[in-house]
C-alpha cells in the first residue's frame, strides 16, 4: 500500500515525485511511455545521428521551481544561463546590400529592473516617443490591471500601445511564453509574464538554454528511478473504503491512500469519470512547429548570438544548435532549429512546403545561406503543444486540490497563475505534493 501514486511522468509528475520522496513518502509514479519527461523529450535523428528535441525549449532564470527540480535531480549542468538578459532581434530590410538589421535588447549596467528599463531605452528599433510609451506602460502594470475577459490585443489597445511596439515586443513575448496569438491570449497571463520574467528583479529575465537533448534531464534522475514505473498505462481507478485501487493495462492493481493526476486534461477526465469530480470543459490546443535544417557549411556567421528572434517573418526564433551545444558533427557544419509558436496558419501544410517556405525566408534575410546546401531537414508538428490560453481558459483552470479527499491534480493546464510552461508544470507538482502531505498528515 502506497501513501501516494502519481499518474503521469511529465514535469508535473516528476516534480511531485521529487517533493514527496524528499518528504519520505512511500510514493510510486506510473508513466505510460517508456521514458519520463512527457512533452519534454529528445530523440536521435537516424539520418544525421544528432539528438534533436520534440521542439526547442527555452527557460528563464525566473523558472524557480523548474530550476530547483533540475538541481535536485542532478541535471542543472544540462542548462546554460546567461549572466544577464540579452536577446538579439533581426528584421528584414529593403536594402539588398544590407538585407537585415540587428537590434539588441539587453539588461544594461545594473542587474535589476532599472537595468531592464535602461535596456529598453537603448533598444535601437524604437523611437524616443516609443521608448517613453513603453516605460510608461511598464510602470503602470500594477495600476492598470487587465480585466478577466481581456485579450492581450485589447489590453494593449486600452493602454495606447502602438502597432510597432506590439509587433516588436508584445507579440514575440506573447507567442514565446503563452503560445497563443495576441488576439486570443489572456492579458492577465501576459502581465504575469512581464512582472515575473521581465521585471522580476535581479537577473530573473536572463535566458537559460538546454545544452543537451531534453531527455537527458531525466536520464540523470537515479533519485527517481526506483520510484517510477515506465511503460505502465493506468486504465481505471476505484475507491474501496479509504483505499484507491489503480489498475494498469497489464492487469496489475496498485493500492494507495492518495493519487496525484499529473496527466493531460483529457486523460484526467476519463480516469476520474467514476469519481464525480467536475473538470474544465476547455479543449482547444495550440500547435508549435519546429524545423531543423542541417547545412554542409557553417551558416549565419554574420550573427554572433547563438539564438535570435526574427520580426516580420513566419520564422519566430532561430537557434544555432551546434553553437548552443558547443559541439561539432561529422554530418554537417551547422544545424539550425527554427521555432514557430501558435503555428495554426502553417501546421496543415506538408513538411516539404514548410521547409521550402522557411528556407526561402531565411535566405532572403541572410543571402549567405545560399552558398551552402541543406543536407537534411526535419519538421516536427506538436499539434497539442499547449492549451490555447484564452481569458475563458484562465477562468476555468482548476486548483490542484479537488472536492474529493486524497485526489489531487497537477499539470501545466491547472491553475498555477502561469502560462503552460515547464515552470508552470513544475510549480503544479510542488503544490500538488503539498496537498498530498497535508492529506496524509490527517490520516
Ligand atoms: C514543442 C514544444 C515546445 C515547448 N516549448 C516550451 C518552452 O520553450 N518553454 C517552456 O517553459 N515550455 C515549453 N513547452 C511546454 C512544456 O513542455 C509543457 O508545459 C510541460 O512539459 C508540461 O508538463 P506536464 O507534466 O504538465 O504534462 P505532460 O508533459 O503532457 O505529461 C503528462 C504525462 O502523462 C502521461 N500519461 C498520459 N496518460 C497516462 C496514463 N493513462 N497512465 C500513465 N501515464 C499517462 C503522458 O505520457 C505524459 O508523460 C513546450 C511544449 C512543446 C510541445
Amino acid at each position: 500500500m502506497y501513501d501516494c501514486i502519481i499518474i503521469g511522468g511529465g514535469i508535473s509528475g516528476v516534480s511531485s515525485l521529487n517533493q514527496l520522496k524528499r518528504n519520505n513518502c512511500n510514493v510510486l509514479l506510473l508513466e505510460s511511455r517508456p521514458f519520463l519527461g512527457g512533452r519534454v523529450r529528445s530523440y536521435i535523428d537516424s539520418i544525421s545521428n544528432d539528438e534533436i528535441d520534440n521542439g526547442q525549449h527555452i527557460l528563464m532564470n525566473c523558472y524557480e521551481n523548474f530550476l530547483s527540480l533540475l538541481s535536485e535531480i542532478n541535471s542543472i549542468n544540462l542548462v546554460n544561463a546567461q549572466k544577464r538578459m540579452k536577446v538579439c532581434f533581426v528584421s528584414k530590410t529593403q536594402n539588398s546590400l544590407q538585407p537585415f538589421k540587428k537590434h539588441l535588447l539587453e539588461q544594461k549596467y545594473l542587474p535589476n529592473n532599472i537595468g531592464i528599463l535602461i535596456g529598453l531605452l537603448h533598444f535601437s528599433a524604437f523611437t524616443l516617443s516609443e521608448k517613453i510609451q513603453l516605460c510608461w506602460f511598464m510602470l503602470g502594470l500594477k495600476i492598470f490591471k487587465p480585466f478577466d475577459n481581456e485579450t492581450v490585443f485589447e489590453y494593449l489597445q486600452r493602454r495606447n500601445i502602438n502597432q510597432k511596439l506590439i509587433i516588436w515586443l508584445f507579440e514575440p513575448i506573447t507567442l514565446a511564453t503563452i503560445n497563443t496569438s495576441i488576439q486570443k491570449a489572456s492579458a492577465k497571463l501576459l502581465v504575469t509574464v512581464l512582472e515575473k520574467a521581465l521585471l522580476g528583479g535581479g537577473t530573473k529575465s536572463a535566458f537559460v538554454l538546454p545544452t543537451k537533448g531534453l531527455s537527458h534531464f531525466f536520464s540523470h534522475a537515479e533519485l527517481l528511478e526506483e520510484n517510477a514505473k515506465t511503460s505502465c498505462t493506468v486504465k481505471s481507478i476505484h475507491k474501496n473504503g479509504k483505499t484507491f485501487e489503480i489498475l494498469d493495462s497489464l492487469g496489475t492493481i496498485y493500492y494507495t491512500s492518495s493519487i496525484v493526476f499529473a496527466t493531460p486534461l483529457s486523460t484526467t477526465k476519463s480516469l476520474l469519470s467514476d469519481l464525480e469530480i467536475n473538470l474544465p470543459k476547455f479543449d482547444e490546443h495550440s500547435p508549435i512547429t519546429s524545423i531543423y535544417l542541417w547545412f554542409d557549411e557553417e551558416v549565419l556567421t554574420e550573427i554572433e548570438d547563438s539564438f535570435f528572434g526574427m520580426i516580420g517573418t513566419i520564422t519566430q526564433w532561430v537557434f544555432n544548435k551546434y553553437k548552443i551545444e558547443n559541439r561539432t558533427s561529422n554530418f554537417a557544419k551547422s544545424l539550425l532549429s527554427i521555432v514557430i509558436s501558435a503555428s495554426d496558419k502553417i501546421v496543415s501544410l506538408s513538411k516539404d512546403e514548410i521547409t521550402t517556405m522557411i528556407y526561402t525566408e531565411l535566405s532572403e534575410v541572410f543571402p549567405s545561406i545560399k552558398s551552402s546546401n541543406v543536407k537534411h531537414s526535419v519538421v516536427i508538428k506538436e499539434k497539442k503543444a499547449t492549451f490555447l490560453s484564452t481569458p475563458s481558459f484562465e477562468l476555468e483552470r482548476l486548483r490542484t486540490s479537488t472536492s474529493k479527499e486524497g485526489i489531487v491534480i497537477a499539470g501545466d493546464w491547472t491553475n498555477t497563475g502561469l502560462p503552460a510552461t515547464m515552470e508552470g508544470a513544475a510549480l503544479s507538482g510542488v503544490t500538488a505534493s503539498r496537498e498530498v502531505l497535508k492529506f496524509l498528515q490527517k490520516l
